[in-house]
């Protein structure tokens, strides 16, 4: 048994991903699949259409290896975090489309939880907020407004899951309802010091018990797959959330040590050993992973757009081809000509929290080109995870010095020198950026005995490190000045 088979199943996207021994990928199968908006600001996947996507690139990443099911030691999954299925226990089916992360229909029902003082007692049990962002509201929604559904939902014929839940139950043909604690911990049902489902939790989102799925460890293995389609008797044996997953691909795996993924959104984690830190700077403290009796938390911030500025910059604007591009075009000025860009453009996210901040540029002169505008945005998705580090920082009580970095943003030199320089911190990024997949396949791998702990310390693999080299005198302006833009994009929208 040669190799381990990690699942990422992403928010556009299935793959599968086989590693050997040296954890070098050696085979990748990609899939997108549909997103749905039936309304602004709602959005929904199709639960069949995920679990058919990933059976297709499974299939695909084995063929292209020629391997058959004994050749897989095990297999890792990791996933979009918060997405909310309900299916049928008898039939399998479910019973609605999946309500996504980013769906904002349970906002007002948020609000008024918060209103009614609710807020500190669910930070204190999960380490969380009360934000639609998370699964407690719309399993609710789901049950109040589908047909039928609390009334099946009572009589125990109803099942719950996060995506990792409602692929492993397909991969054994029904067998197993399990998700693990990284995922749990995300649904604001789950008290993550006590590490169970909360009953006053489940009671106050009026949630049945019996819908909930068991919860395991990160690593180890939970039981075989039984499908046709892909193959029996491969061990499943990891699970965690894709931000989870990504910290232990990058080997942050002692208390102190950070990873930042630059993607659509910049996701910043800490890991904070076996203690939870509670965020007096609205971040989120969360499980990272379990392995046997250990559990290891984290603390986390997000930013909602990151590479996405880059996206509209191409999209939008039309301002360059590729995103790519855009370090050419922002390398061309020496500087960013005293252009500011607060990338707002869906509200800002940790630490300010304001849906209302809308996107705005600041400075512009009759000198302005498009190539300050593509600096300037650069320059925002590192200034924003400067705040998140900053607000780190004041949680955990001692500087951040070392991060590691992944995405696709974290392909960009300038963006990534820009940071170092700003944050006055040192920056390791390895060759292989994938490292959500990277950490699922770790975790299987260490439950089935194919790497050891120690092992894979040897395998991490640093291509590159940034330094800081900008006087003080001028990071301290362009902070004053992205602190001043910042001030002005918020509260704007009514
Ligand atoms: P996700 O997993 O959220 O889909 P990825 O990690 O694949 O995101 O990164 C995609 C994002 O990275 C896009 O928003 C894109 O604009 C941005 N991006 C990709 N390459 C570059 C680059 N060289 N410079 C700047 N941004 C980039």
């Amino acid at each position: 048994m040669k190799y381990i088979l990690a699942i990422d199943q992403g928010t556009s996207s299935s793959r599968c991903i086989l590693y050997n021994q040296e954890s070098q990928p050696v085979a990748v199968a990609q899939q997108e699949f549909r997103q749905i908006y039936p309304k602004p600001g709602w959005i929904e996947h199709d639960a069949e259409e995920i679990w058919q996507s990933q059976v297709s690139v499974i299939k695909q990443a084995m063929q292209e290896k020629c391997l058959e099911s004994s050749d897989i030691a095990g297999i890792g999954i990791t996933n979009q975090r918060e997405t909310v299925v309900l299916w049928e226990r008898k039939t399998g089916k479910p019973i609605h489309n999946a309500i996504v992360w980013q769906d904002r229909r349970t906002a007002d029902e948020c609000t008024r939880l918060k209103d009614a003082g609710f807020e500190p007692l669910i930070q204190a049990k999960t380490g969380l907020l009360l934000d639609a962002y998370f699964s407690a509201t719309k399993i609710k929604w789901l049950l109040n407004n589908v047909e039928n559904a609390r009334t099946k939902a009572e009589r125990g014929e109803l099942a719950f899951g996060t995506i990792d839940s409602w692929l492993v139950w397909n991969l054994t043909q029904g067998e197993l309802h399990i998700t693990d604690v990284s995922n749990a911990s995300r649904t604001l049902l789950y008290n993550i010091e006590q590490l169970q489902w909360d009953e006053e939790l489940l009671k106050l989102f009026d949630i049945p018990p019996s819908l909930l799925p068991s919860v395991k460890t990160s690593s180890e293995v939970y039981g075989p797959t039984q499908h046709p389609d892909i193959g029996a008797g491969m061990p499943i044996a990891a699970i965690a959330g894709d931000q989870q997953s990504a910290l232990f691909g990058q080997l942050c795996n002692q208390s102190g040590m950070a990873k930042c993924t630059y993607g659509t959104g910049s996701f910043l984690m800490i890991n904070t050993g076996r203690k939870k830190v509670v965020s007096k700077h609205r971040l989120l403290s969360t499980i990272a992973w379990q392995i046997g009796t250990e559990v290891t938390y984290a603390l986390e911030g997000s930013v909602f757009i990151g590479g996405a500025v880059i996206q509209w910059l191409r999209d939008g604007l039309m301002v360059f081809k590729q995103a790519s591009d855009s370090e050419a075009l922002a390398s061309s000025v020496q500087d960013n000509g005293g252009v500011y860009f607060v990338p707002a453009l869906t509200g800002l996210g940790a630490p300010h929290w304001d849906s209302h901040a809308r996107g705005a540029i600041f400075g512009i002169t009759r000198g302005t080109t498009h190539a300050h505008l593509a600096r300037a945005a650069l320059e925002s998705i590192a200034f924003q995870v400067d705040e998140l580090l900053q607000t780190m920082t004041l949680d955990c009580g001692e500087a951040i010095t070392q991060l590691r970095i992944d995405g696709g943003v974290a392909k960009n030199n300038l963006m990534v020198q820009f940071q170092a320089d700003i944050s006055n911190i040192s920056i390791a990024r390895p060759d292989n950026l994938e490292t959500t997949a990277l950490g699922a396949a770790y975790l299987a791998g260490i439950a089935v005995g194919f790497w050891k702990m120690e092992e894979l310390n040897q395998l991490c693999c640093i291509n590159q490190m940034f330094t800081s080299n900008l006087p003080t005198k001028q990071v301290d302006s362009l902070k004053y000045y992205w602190t001043k833009a910042v001030g002005r994009a918020k509260n704007w929208a009514e």
